[in-house]
Parts: structure tokens; C-alpha cells; sequence
């Protein structure tokens, strides 16, 4: 009844780029980043003065400025650390970790066709780097640029081997190959791919309709305008389960593009209708906190937006609460995340939940975030829950 694995984390992929992302290897890790400031203004000086040695000075102040970036960027200050890559790419235009950096500045915070002009430069530059022909894949593919995407990947596993990233590949290839095909639709708010030959003009209305209904739904109750049309991609079951590797009860997906399998249907059931705002509530989420929501916040919000309410199921999950014992963490189930962000609703607000997702966009963790908007972390948010629901549902009720 509830899919398993429906949602799947796209903010994994940023995770694998900071990986990417080498400390500056001259400087020691452990420098008090005040001395390294004062180490800066002592080197610009120097560079104002000293024209012989200008050049070599300029890649000293560079060398800082990756360091400073690199360390804002683990920090999860995004913006700020894109100022630092910037201004080493002033001072020494080809460090490649810097134009690295500066991309995955940029790609944290969905500023796609500046990222990607920096991609196309750091190419250019250098040709032979995996890092940044990863990155232009990246760039390409969250831009839908799928054709472009495959020969940057496939250049950057020629030259450097990677599981993960072959995957992706593979997984791109296979979409590539079945959207070939595919009529694409501009609505207002979203692009829309869909296979022509199979899906009844008739539905296709009611599918858009129903994703602006959401999209000017969400933005208010969110709060939120994305600032990129949303591409919604309409399969066939058997297109969706070849191309998403998805088990065959997940109804809907959403990965940084919205997928679902819509074929074959004769008219929008209200169950479909329930799915396609399911998961765009999902790519709201992904867009508002920058791909930081966890994942039972993520799903709680978009089963509360489908509407979906706990209802007759609260008496059960009191049960199984007080059987966990009311102190012990929450397993992630589909009915715990609804009922925990109707907890979080009905006790506190809507508000202060529009607060926390902008905690957690502003880079803040789960528990910080929910310390910072309710005072509590995630397991005492556990408890709160479990004790609210063991109030409303008694021992020996029904
Ligand atoms: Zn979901």
C-alpha cells in the first residue's frame, strides 16, 4: 500500500561531488583560518608591491582562497564559499579546484547556467579532468540536456573508473534512449515528456491541470517559487520499471524530475491524481531546502500535501509506539512521517514548519534544525510524538 522506495534522495549525488573535492594539498589542514587571513592581506600587499614575483604571489593568495572556499563549503555555506572560488579564479584562472569548487557552490544552490558556463571554462581548460567532466554531466543532466550529459560522463569514466557514477550513467543512457522518442509539452510551470502514441490527449489535460492546481497550491502553503520549470516525465508501467529500476508497487518517483507511470490509463483516477501531487510536493521540498530535507520529513510533507491524514490508522501507531516504549527512536514508516508532521502541525503550526525547512535550507542538520524551531531534537521530538498520539489513544481505547 505505501511504496518502499519511492523517493530517492537526489542530494546523494552532491554528497559524491564533495567527495570530489580534494583539500588544497600545499596547506595544512589544521590552519587557524584567522592566520590565514592575516597571511592573505600580507600576500595582496606583497602582490601590490612586488611586480617581479607578482605572478607567483597571485597563485599563493589563490591556493588560500580554494582552502577558504573548501572549508565554507563543508561548512554547508554554499553562497559564501562561491565568493572564495570566484576570487582564487581571479587570482590563478586555471585552479582547478577552485573552478571545481565554484561548480558545486553553484550546483548547491540551483544556480544551473552559471554552474554550467563554469563547467564549459573548466573543460576547456582542462580537458583531462574527471572531476570537472563529471560535473559538466551533472550541470547538463539537472538542466535536461541529456545528450550532452552522456559523452561528458562517458569522458570522465574513460578516465577514471567510478561505480557510482556509472550507474548513473548507464541509468541516463536508458532514459536517453526511451525519450528519443517522447513529444515534449511546455506547460506554464513544468516540461512535460511523455510518450505521443500512447497517452490520451483527454488525459494529458487532466495530468497538467492537476500539476498546476499543486504548483499554485504549494507555493503558498510552502511558501516557495522554484525558479526552474519542473520536468515531469510521463511513462508507460513497464517504460517506468526499465528505466527507474523501481520495485513494481512504487507509484511515482522523484529524483530531481518528476516520474511517472501514467500510461495506459483511460482516465485520471483520483488514486493518479493523488500520486502526481505526492510527487510534486516532493520536488517543492527537493527545491525550497536545497535537496536537505530528510528523508521521513520528506515523505510526511508529501503525504500530508497529497491530502492524505492519518485518521482511523492513529489508534494503531499509538500501539505500536507504546509497544516500542514512548522514548525509543521512531522506525521510518510512511504512516509515522504523515502522523509525525501532523503532530508537528496540529501542536506547533505551519509556520514554524515553513521555519525548520529553512533551517534545514540554510544548511543546518535535522536535530540543530529542530532544536532552533522547537527546542527539541530528533528524539525528543520521538517522544513528544509518541506521547501525543498515547494521549489521544489510550491504552484499552479502540
Ligand atoms: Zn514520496
Amino acid at each position: 500500500m505505501f511504496p518502499a522506495a519511492e523517493f530517492r534522495p537526489y542530494c546523494l549525488t552532491l554528497f559524491c561531488l564533495f567527495g570530489l573535492l580534494p583539500l588544497t594539498p600545499t596547506l595544512a589542514r589544521d590552519l587557524d583560518i584567522q592566520n590565514l587571513q592575516e597571511r592573505r592581506s600580507d600576500l595582496l600587499e606583497m602582490h601590490r608591491r612586488d611586480p617581479v614575483a607578482r605572478e607567483a604571489l597571485a597563485r599563493e593568495i589563490a591556493k588560500i582562497d580554494t582552502y577558504l572556499g573548501d572549508v565554507a563549503l563543508r561548512a554547508h555555506q554554499p553562497t559564501e564559499a562561491a565568493g572564495h572560488f570566484r576570487s582564487a579564479l581571479v587570482y590563478d584562472e586555471t585552479h582547478e579546484t577552485a573552478r571545481v569548487g565554484l561548480i558545486v557552490s553553484l550546483l548547491q544552490t540551483e544556480q544551473l547556467q552559471d554552474a554550467l558556463s563554469q563547467a564549459f571554462s573548466g573543460v576547456a581548460q582542462h580537458p583531462d579532468s574527471a572531476d570537472l567532466l563529471t560535473l559538466e554531466g551533472e550541470v547538463l543532466y539537472r538542466l535536461n540536456r541529456l545528450d550532452e550529459t552522456v559523452p561528458a560522463w562517458r569522458q570522465a569514466l574513460a578516465l577514471r573508473p567510478d561505480s557510482a557514477l556509472q550507474e548513473r550513467f548507464e541509468q541516463v543512457e536508458r532514459e536517453l534512449n526511451r525519450t528519443e522518442s517522447y513529444r515534449t509539452s511546455e506547460a506554464s510551470h513544468f516540461t512535460l515528456q511523455y510518450d505521443g502514441e500512447r497517452l490520451d490527449p483527454d488525459i494529458e489535460e487532466a495530468i497538467v491541470d492537476t500539476l498546476e492546481e499543486g504548483y499554485d497550491e504549494f507555493l503558498r502553503t510552502l511558501d516557495h517559487i522554484p525558479d526552474a520549470t519542473i520536468t515531469v516525465i510521463l511513462y508507460t508501467r513497464q517504460e517506468f520499471r526499465a528505466i527507474t529500476d523501481a520495485p513494481s508497487n512504487v507509484k511515482g518517483l522523484f529524483d530531481g524530475k518528476v516520474r511517472l507511470p501514467m500510461g495506459g490509463l483511460t482516465y485520471l483516477s483520483r488514486a493518479a491524481r493523488t500520486t502526481v501531487r505526492h510527487e510534486l510536493a516532493h520536488a517543492f521540498l527537493h527545491f525550497k531546502t536545497r535537496g536537505r530535507t530528510p528523508r521521513w520529513l520528506h515523505e510526511g510533507i508529501a503525504q500530508w500535501l497529497e491530502p492524505r491524514s492519518s485518521g482511523s490508522r492513529e489508534a494503531s501507531l499509538a500501539r505500536e509506539a507504546r509497544r516500542r516504549g514512548l522514548d525509543s527512536p521512531v522506525p521510518f514508516s510512511y504512516p509515522n512521517a504523515l502522523s509525525q508532521v501532523e503532530y508537528l502541525i496540529d501542536y506547533y503550526g505551519t509556520h514554524e514548519l515553513l521555519e525548520l525547512l529553512e533551517h534545514l535550507r540554510d544548511g543546518l542538520s535535522i536535530s540543530a534544525a529542530l532544536r532552533e524551531t522547537y527546542r527539541v531534537d530528533l528524539l525528543g521530538l520521538g517522544s513528544e510524538w509518541a506521547r501525543w498520539l498515547d494521549q489521544k489513544h489510550p491504552e484499552g481505547s479502540r
